[in-house]
């Protein structure tokens, strides 16, 4: 069985102490690779180091926190991401938060930002990963106005009313090894045909378990999809796996 992690976050300070052995458990768990999302211009740079050690295995997407960034801060992953665009495979995290960011000129403010990186991805004709936390429909807006590349909608908790669009745009979801305690993410996973569907864990976020996530809990997700759709865990992995590959140019 192969499976693929699409979005974690490998170079945080949460894997400090063992980050290796985090990735050979990963491998061992029968992972063929995992997407690392790089959120700052320190990020950026950690996440370099870790993927020129770990070649066809951890590949980079570079973004940014979008409920902290500063227009500095972006300009900064701009430059980093076009000067090293030949080892990254796709702009973002980045989009809209209105979890954390609740005052209407605050939200508003993210607007251009979001639009500088969609504007990148144009340029360098990369795919792009959308935090859009609570947001997902001015999300969806904004890139159906913007963009015209490939889309993926990380950790998607939108309505069935926007997971729908997601679909008929051609566009691709991801779903959080613990997406089956999210009655959205359940909807979602029975809306967007299979073949728009990829897993993450978001390590060391949203996990599965009591502990820190991390890629090799994947599979949990690949088991809550099997069983949500019915369908035997091997397809799952093997499509999932697929869609990730072909989402990400790998
Ligand atoms: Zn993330």
């Amino acid at each position: 069985m192969q499976m693929f992690d699409a979005h974690t976050h490998i170079d945080m300070k949460h894997f400090k102490n063992d980050r290796e052995r985090v990735i050979q458990r990963a491998r061992d768990a029968g992972l063929v690779g995992m997407v690392t999302c790089s959120i700052n211009p320190a990020s950026f740079r950690r996440t370099l180091g870790i993927v020129k050690k770990h070649k066809d295995f951890i590949f980079h997407t570079a973004g940014c926190s979008a409920s902290q960034v500063t227009k500095d801060e972006a300009e900064q992953i701009i430059t980093l991401t076009r000067k090293y665009s030949a080892d990254i495979v796709a702009v973002g995290e980045v989009g809209l938060d209105y979890h954390w960011v609740k005052d209407p000129h605050a939200r508003a403010a993210q607007e251009p930002i979001f639009s500088m990186f969609i504007q990148l991805a144009t340029e360098l004709d990369l795919p792009i990963v959308i935090h859009s936390r609570k947001a997902e429909e001015r999300a969806t807006e904004m890139l159906e106005a913007q963009f015209s590349g490939d889309v993926l909608m990380h950790c998607f908790d939108g309505s069935p009313e926007v997971a729908k669009r997601v679909a008929e745009n051609g566009w691709y979801i991801t779903l959080p090894a613990n997406f089956s305690k999210y009655k959205n993410r359940v909807r979602s996973a029975e809306i967007l045909p299979l073949n728009q569907i990829l897993l993450e864990t978001d390590g060391p976020y949203l996990s599965p378990t009591q502990g820190r996530n991390e890629p090799a809990n994947i599979r949990y997700g690949c088991e809550s999809l099997s069983q949500v759709l019915d369908q035997p865990i091997d397809l799952i992995a093997e499509t999932t796996t697929e869609n990730t590959k072909r989402f990400y140019r790998l």
